[in-house]
């Protein structure tokens, strides 16, 4: 039996104040994690301080087109918020992807996009394991990998990040809000994910006490006709074994404008960068989305049973890039379907 304190606070200065003053103490939003962490001693929390009464819950156009989420605002009713629906399906359909409708009722943005890997032996405190414990190894470097990750690993870490939701900010160029005893910090999605490197227990840049407070998605006109396809081992109530998050501007079947970033294969939510200057300026092609996957992929390194999900990413790219062209009948030049 281990102690843990509650506290239910309801004004964010507070919220800080106490978590920073407290090296033992956590933030609980939506509890659908953090709980199950604490429950097989993952988490070690001695306090936890409820945050659901702060007034970060609601979904706001922001002029010119962006849109703010507050951290506490529910998974499910963020998929549902007309401006994210109109303005970013990609972000609509990456939380409608997720969980269950249960844990998507409750779930906050914040806790969704903070949440730990599923790798069973970080989960497991009898396995040794880099990130929750460093320095003890990797138990599934030659373990059981089949969902890990082939993109961004390093010798010690080679997890997969499960947020779907996150993989459709880091294709929008979201920023993070934070708030924190040093003040407000804006951090780039991109940047707020840490690959494992020499230090897998650190996954973001994010200091104890210092509190996500909202999500802003700048405007990004070619985003309302964008997608989030997800592959999984059922249809529903499953992590991705890979995902791709895309929106694509057209002018006379030329690629003019992409935004692309996969989910489900990488140790972070991946943007896709060297697809994308592959995809600018080439034809809407199945020739040119599979050269894109190729770029991509070319670093990608596997680990015995997770060597399929290599080639499971280079067609989801190219899928998700048919999809969204608007050509789902494309075939390539031999005929055959990608
Ligand atoms: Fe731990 Fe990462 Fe290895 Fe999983 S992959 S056992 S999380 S160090």
């Amino acid at each position: 039996m281990r102690p843990i304190s509650y506290s239910r606070v309801a004004d964010v200065a507070t919220a800080i104040g106490t978590v920073a003053a407290d090296p033992g103490s956590t933030f609980l939003a939506g509890g659908t994690t953090e709980v199950d962490l604490q429950r097989i001693h993952v988490a070690r929390s001695s306090r936890l301080v409820d945050i659901n009464d702060l007034p970060l819950r609601r979904v706001e156009e922001l002029p010119g087109g962006g849109v703010r989420i507050g951290a506490v605002a529910r998974m499910s009713d963020v998929a549902q918020a007309l401006p994210v629906r109109r303005r970013f399906p990609m972000v609509s359909q990456s939380l409608l992807l997720s969980a269950s409708p249960q844990l998507r009722n409750m779930a906050s943005i914040g806790g969704n996009l903070m949440q730990r890997t599923r790798c069973g032996y970080f989960r497991d405190v009898a396995a040794p394991c880099n990130k929750r414990e460093p320095g003890t190894g990797c138990s599934a470097m030659h373990g059981v990998n089949r969902g890990h990750a082939v993109l961004g690993t390093s010798d010690r870490c080679i997890a997969t990040h499960p947020s779907d939701l996150a993989v459709a900010l880091v294709a929008l160029d979201a920023v993070l809000l934070t708030q924190g005893p040093g003040g407000h910090r804006q951090i780039p999605a991109d940047d707020f994910y840490l690959e494992p490197g020499q230090t897998p227990d650190r996954e973001h840049p994010v200091a104890h006490g210092e509190l996500v407070v909202a999500v802003e998605i700048p405007p990004l006109p070619m985003a309302s006709t964008s997608i989030y396809l997800k592959v999984r081992d059922r249809e529903s109530y499953e992590f991705a074994l890979a995902s791709a998050a895309v929106a694509v501007s057209l002018d006379a079947g030329v690629v003019t404008g992409v935004r692309l970033a996969l989910g489900g294969i990488a140790t972070k939510p991946w943007r896709a960068r060297r697809a994308e200057s592959v995809l600018v300026g080439a034809p809407a092609t199945v020739e040119s989305f599979r050269a894109a996957a190729d770029a991509e992929l070319a670093g990608a390194v596997s680990h015995g049973t997770n060597a399929y999900k290599i080639e499971l990413a280079r067609r989801t790219v190219v899928r998700a890039l048919r999809t969204v062209t608007g050509d789902a009948r494309m075939v390539s030049d031999d005929g055959n379907p990608p």
